[in-house]
């Protein structure tokens, strides 16, 4: 069969001003097809009424969805702008349409006759009617326009919140003896003033300072910097979104907006969330407790400081943790890096990938994209011969770019007028960039992060849903990381990466094996001071929306060290810059553990017949990946593993007996 869906072409130099007169016009345009949905005659919807809902949405997000990803990655402050616009109002049609009581009446009319629809269209039916009782329309009048002017509110604190964060152009001022330990190829093509280099806070160079700077104020310094991000007015964005969702909550219904927000996901009740961190954190609690002394020691016995007068701050986990993976271990990350260049790691992993999932990846020579250093890749299905959709790989930090690891799916799968639209998405990185001398190289935590991102891009082009909801967006977001988190695992396996290794001033020489096996060895060390922090972001998260918060910042300060048994650096504001709150994550952050329970899992049977077995690949991709936001994920993981899912491989990943 020859098939092909179509790859839709993008518009990356679009003027600011034409960014804003197509959105205006797209938004119109889609308005007015609304209003006519609206006017349905009772008794006359049919099932095309919903798939003509359905392509009105699927048409904006088409014309919409590059330009509002533009805001992400796009080299211009003005471009930003614009598209930072288009995201606000894209978001505040999504509002009004889903906030709309006429347009409810006639969908909800559909339920009495959707059992004549296909599986994939009772199932949109079904989210449909979720998306518009989720957004007020069932609600009485007064009630449904002040639940639409709180969303629209919120709509512009969360993208104001992110936006300071991306914008941010903050160094820390530090001489080369302050940054004594720290890897001179991190700083050394820094700007300067005077004698001090002028050190950002992106990752690529936060990270490595946190890791190896033997000066503790140098850390204290890049530690507070980051906590200090946000500053007082992201903090008061924070305080005004929980009251508004608190509100929000209270008007449909709900106790909190934890319990608004959780219902239509895979765990349905805060309880359970609470349940399961409680339980963790009780499981990790005796773990971190030898950690900490360990760690403590180190401290000692490296400052000089009596054992009983050492003081264990936040700013001091990662570098003890490094240090002890170098000492007990003879473990030196930078060492490690050093066989993971770039290149070798990308199409080391495209190759695993390509057998694993039956794929096939061609890389675009003719590339059309918005940066030059941006690789394009098209995907085809080995078992069928068509193009699925294209990704892309954006993997260098850049002024205004994204300051984190994510996948943008800013073209969604869906089937109109008979033919496949093909999806298209990008990993937006931020590794450490090539130089003159070296090229860019991956610590093994950076390499399991790209595997990580990878898993999200599968997860995208692999899509075969027919409609546009069925995209990253329609996944329930406790879920969305078990592609990513399945694929970490394969970061640990010998022969994945001997595939994936090659020293870069000679690509033959691997991974020496006594390496890795000390790099095992050492996997699980301080997974409880680890994993508890993952535990303390959820319940922050879990707390700040059950409950109303007087101030943001003391409720952080105070659960902190109540949890992680550590300090923070004074005169901050850490929920000021975590986006998480911000940006879709709210009372969902314990999404990440609650899906590496199923991550952990699923994995159980690619260890069961080889993690290279094309037979359990195709049957994941067909079965998990595939069917997007359009099938159940309990009924999905059930179907894969042929038996109820547990937490037993979940609980060995983190070093648990139980
Ligand atoms: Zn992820």
């Amino acid at each position: 069969m020859t098939d092909d869906g179509i790859i839709r072409t993008m518009n990356w130099t679009i003027k600011p001003s034409v960014i804003r007169t197509t959105t205006d016009q797209s938004i119109d345009t889609a308005r007015k097809a609304m209003d006519l949905i609206a006017k349905t005659p009772p008794g006359n919807e049919t099932l095309t009424t919903l798939q003509e809902f359905e392509e009105v949405f699927g048409a904006i997000r088409e014309a919409l969805g590059p330009i509002r990803f533009l805001k992400y990655v796009s080299t211009e402050k003005e471009q930003r702008d614009a598209c930072d616009y288009t995201e606000k109002q894209l978001l505040k049609f999504a509002n009004e349409i889903l906030g709309r009581k006429d347009l409810f009446d006639v969908i909800i009319r559909l339920e009495s006759k959707s059992e004549t629809f296909g599986e994939e269209e009772q199932t949109l039916l079904k989210k449909t009617i979720d998306d518009f009782i989720h957004n007020g329309a069932g609600l009485p009048e007064a009630e449904r326009k002040e639940f639409l002017e709180i969303s629209n509110n919120l709509t512009v604190l969360e993208a104001d919140f992110s936006k300071v964060l991306a914008e941010i152009t903050t160094t820390v001022p530090c001489t080369k003896e302050e940054l004594d330990g720290v890897p001179s190829a991190i700083y050394e093509h820094l700007e300067k003033d005077g004698d001090k280099y002028l050190l950002p806070l992106d990752y690529p160079v936060l990270i490595p300072v946190l890791n190896y700077a033997h000066n503790e104020e140098t850390r204290k310094r890049m530690q507070t910097a980051q906590n200090q991000r946000g500053g007082k007015e992201n903090s008061e964005r924070l305080s005004d979104a929980l009251a508004l969702r608190d509100r929000k909550a209270k008007l449909a219904g709900f106790k909190n907006f934890a319990e608004f927000q959780i219902s239509i996901k895979m765990a349905k009740t805060p309880e359970r969330v609470l349940d399961f961190m409680d339980d963790l954190s009780k499981k990790l609690k005796p773990l971190y407790r030898k950690e900490l002394v360990v760690l403590k020691e180190l401290k000692a016995k490296t400052t000089g400081v009596a054992l009983e007068d050492v003081e264990f701050h936040l700013w001091d986990l990662f570098y003890y943790h490094e240090l002890l993976r170098k000492e007990k271990y003879s473990v030196d990350q930078n060492e490690v890096k050093e066989y993971f260049p770039m290149e070798r790691v990308v199409n080391g992993v495209l190759e695993i990938f390509q057998t694993v999932l039956n794929l096939e990846f061609v890389e675009v020579k003719d590339r059309n994209v918005w940066y030059e250093d941006v690789q394009e890749y098209k995907v085809i299905n080995k078992v069928t011969g068509n193009a699925m959709g294209v990704f892309y790989l954006d993997l260098y930090p850049r002024e205004g770019k994204y300051k984190h690891y994510a996948v943008f799916d800013f073209l969604n799968r869906r089937v109109k007028d008979g033919k496949a639209l093909l999806p298209i998405t990008s990993m937006v990185a931020n590794f450490q960039k090539p130089t003159d001398k070296q090229p860019s190289l991956l610590t093994h935590n950076e390499v399991e992060t790209f595997f990580h991102e990878f898993g999200h891009l599968m997860h995208v082009v692999t899509n075969q849903a027919s409609y546009a909801s069925f995209g990253l967006d329609g996944i329930k977001p406790d879920f969305i990381e078990v592609p990513s988190m399945l694929l970490e695992n394969w970061a640990w396996k010998e022969d994945v990466l001997q595939i994936l290794s090659g020293h870069y001033k000679d690509p033959d020489k691997k991974l020496p094996s006594d390496l890795l096996e000390r790099m095992l060895k050492a996997k699980l060390l301080d997974v409880g001071a680890l994993t508890l922090r993952q535990v303390f972001f959820s319940l922050i998260d879990m707390y700040y929306h059950t409950e109303p918060v007087e101030d943001t910042t003391a409720l952080w300060i105070k659960v902190f060290p109540e949890i992680t048994g550590m300090n923070l650096p004074p005169d901050t504001y850490p929920e000021a810059s975590f986006d998480h709150l911000m940006g879709g994550y709210e009372a969902g952050y314990y999404g990440y553990q609650w899906s590496k329970v199923y991550a952990e899992d699923v994995f159980t049977k690619f260890e069961q017949n080889g993690y290279f077995d094309e037979k359990t690949g195709l049957e994941y991709r067909q079965k998990i990946l595939s069917p997007g936001g359009s099938r159940d994920p309990d009924e999905m993981i059930r179907d894969f593993l042929g038996r109820e899912s547990n937490n037993k491989a979940y609980l060995k990943s983190l070093g648990i007996d139980n």
